[in-house]
């Protein structure tokens, strides 16, 4: 077992994801091996605690109101929604669950101490929980982290250059600051991306090295297949093929050995053949339920017949790390400073983002 790599280039990047398919899928395949037990997979459930009327322009997400789709928004959930919600998860074997709220960044007050309570609520349920919230300030991490968090989800999406031809209203840099703001926590990071929006296989690699010269390298590291949503500035996006999928996962496993590769948006897509496959490359997390935010994912049982199936076990929670503790509210050391960051907005101009706007207010 060597040490992990912190140095990798494009190039070298590049080389592994162009091996014949075969070397490749064996090289993986032994790195997984030596860290991981091949038979074990984490099971999340992700549920969106806030749904919809964002103020950002990212190509990929149903959820931005500036384009039109057809999905629902709903408030802010309940902490007893999250609760019954979290219960059910358990009940169906997931040992993680990842609350997603579309918002641009974590604002102190009322919302936010909503959602520390749910942190504080699942955490006590004996599973690990995740947020998905926007930019956070060291403040907020610390925060998170003293109500339970085990983990904060934060995708780089894309490289740096083509981050800029899906995104104009945040900035990847931000991206980077939250995830080192996160780091002076103890709350492991879980950051990842998507394939398929039109980006080259440069690109990817690109995001590889983004992800694999962050030391330490995030504990999780999700794997996505654009889900092109209709009226989204990607909806035209042809979906991308099962071997791009394994080539990436498997690629991710070996510059990336230690994390945890999740299988996540476009599964549905994906045969169970194709899903084997992935594990085989190294991936070792999936997202359960039947939605993932607002796209479609397998149903839970299909995934439970696919793991008897593959003889693969769900992995039981706090396996990689232990359970943080919850620090009630009352005895808290950090405060809510109000805090008004001034996370930039690049403002740039994005063709298909615009056009997909002029189309909404069109429709309307
Ligand atoms: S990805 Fe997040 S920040 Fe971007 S539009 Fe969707 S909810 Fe908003």
């Amino acid at each position: 077992m060597g040490a992990t790599k912190h140095n990798w280039t494009k190039d070298e990047i590049l080389e592994i994801y162009n091996k014949p398919l075969m070397e490749l899928l064996y090289q993986a395949a032994t790195v997984h091996r030596e860290q991981h037990d091949p038979n074990t997979v984490q099971v999340s459930t992700l549920l969106s605690i806030k749904t919809g009327g964002c103020s950002e322009d990212c190509g990929y997400c149903p959820q931005a109101a500036r384009y039109h789709t057809n999905i629902e928004g709903n408030d802010l959930m309940s902490v007893q929604q999250v609760k019954a919600q979290a219960l059910r998860a358990k009940d169906s074997g997931s040992s993680r669950v990842c609350m997603g709220a579309a918002w641009r960044n974590v604002k102190d007050g009322e919302e936010f101490d909503q959602v520390l309570e749910m942190v504080r609520t699942i955490n006590k349920l004996d599973m690990e929980v995740c947020c998905t919230l926007g930019m956070l300030t060291e403040n907020q991490a610390k925060r998170l982290a003293e109500a339970g968090l085990y983990a904060y989800n934060h995708n780089l999406d894309s490289s740096e250059e083509y981050y800029k031809e899906v995104i104009s209203t945040r900035g990847f840099e931000d991206r980077l600051q939250t995830i080192d703001n996160v780091r002076k926590t103890n709350v492991t990071v879980c950051s990842g991306g998507i394939i398929g929006m039109g980006e080259k296989v440069e690109d990817r690699a690109g995001m590889l090295v983004a992800l694999s010269t962050l030391n330490p390298q995030p504990e999780s590291v999700p794997i996505n297949a654009l889900v092109a949503v209709e009226g989204t500035p990607l909806e035209d996006q042809e979906p991308v093929s099962i071997w791009e999928m394994v080539r990436m996962v498997a690629t991710t496993r070996i510059v990336m050995p230690e994390t945890q590769v999740r299988l996540s948006a476009g599964r549905t897509q994906m045969t169970q053949e194709g899903q084997a496959m992935c594990f085989f490359a190294g991936a070792n997390s999936i997202f359960a339920g039947d939605k993932l935010l607002t796209t479609p994912n397998p149903d839970v049982n299909e995934d439970m017949k696919m793991f008897d199936l593959l003889g693969l076990n769900s992995q039981k929670p706090f396996t990689k790390k232990v359970q943080p503790q919850t620090v009630e509210a009352t005895d808290s050391q950090y405060q809510d400073l109000g805090e008004k960051p001034k996370w930039s907005r690049p403002g740039h101009t994005i063709e298909r983002n615009e056009a997909a706007k002029e189309k909404a207010k069109a429709d309307k």
